[in-house]
């Protein structure tokens, strides 16, 4: 395997699209859930939906993962929950307060060996972060010492990739290779983490503003670039916006082609088999 994808979950239709995705191509995934997907779906749904998801396909290689928690407590409740990993982000924090925050996830989560992605470095993403874009990317001295100091079995890096769908301002954004190169070479046996990993599907985006939308200046990092940083020690994938585009553009293009239905399971299987082919798409380019 190459990488594994991680993939942002919401409802029960994302969560078919992907796990029917991993299975036709035998293929071991991660769904994650943020703090707007608790808040939308509560923590019971998403546990039940996974759990659902092994029962009805036994085949399905799957791990439920917290992206983005945001406190020692959201990370407990979620290993408490039965979650397999969690992402602490302490990124927003001074160093010595991000290894401390990290290390008492860390040491928590031992105890029930479950696994702990941390982040160094911020993940731009607006436009606004630009201006002093350099001193967002992660150092790789102190991802070094980062991992050392807290245990972390996986590191959040940030050298380029951004989150949401506006995230540039022009397309084609390239990705800082030298530094993953250092980071690499600093801790090679760390699984380096890449958020923000969309590619913006251009047709989809054309799709969405043919049929009423309007995403506009929307961009995301090409494929292409994103599976060279497989071989320099990224394993995992994270992608999100683009489930988010496939699912709202096959629903606009439905239902303007088909006035008259108003049976929401007509509308969803359609937006739900798209959101299965750009995950088969996905996992085809990045893991397999
Ligand atoms: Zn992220």
């Amino acid at each position: 395997m190459k990488a594994i994808c991680a993939f942002n979950v919401n409802n029960m239709e994302l969560i078919q699209a992907v796990t029917e995705a991993a299975v036709e191509l035998d293929t071991p995934i991660i769904l994650q859930v943020s703090k707007g997907a608790r808040q939308y779906a509560s923590m019971p749904y998403l546990v039940n939906l996974v759990e659902s998801a092994k029962t009805v396909l036994p085949k399905l290689q799957v791990k439920l993962h917290l992206d983005h928690g945001d406190s020692f407590e959201i990370c407990k409740e979620c290993i408490d929950a039965g979650f397999d990993s969690v992402m602490i982000d302490g990124s927003h924090l001074a160093f010595e307060e991000n290894i401390a925050l990290t290390k008492r996830v860390v040491d928590y989560a031992r105890q029930f060996g479950k696994e702990v992605e941390g982040e160094l470095g911020q993940i731009a993403g607006i436009e606004e972060h630009v201006e002093n874009e350099k001193s967002l990317y992660t150092c790789p001295k102190q991802a070094k010492e980062f991992v050392e100091r807290t245990g972390v079995s996986s590191l959040a890096i940030s050298i380029g990739t951004a989150h949401g769908a506006f995230k540039y301002k022009a397309p084609n954004p390239s990705l800082r290779f030298d530094i993953l190169e250092q980071i690499h070479k600093e801790i090679p046996n760390t699984p380096l983490v890449l958020h923000g990993a969309s590619s913006v599907t251009p047709s989809d985006v054309a799709t969405i503003n043919k049929f009423g939308g309007k995403i506009e200046n929307a961009y995301g990092m090409e494929e292409k670039l994103l599976a060279k940083t497989i071989p320099l020690g990224v394993k995992k994938i994270n992608i999100d916006s683009d489930l988010r585009l496939a699912f709202t553009a096959k629903l606009r293009e439905y239902l303007a082609e088909n006035p008259t239905h108003f049976d929401p399971r007509q509308y969803l299987s359609a937006a739900r088999a798209h959101v299965k082919q750009i995950v088969i798409n996905k996992i085809s380019t990045f893991c397999v």
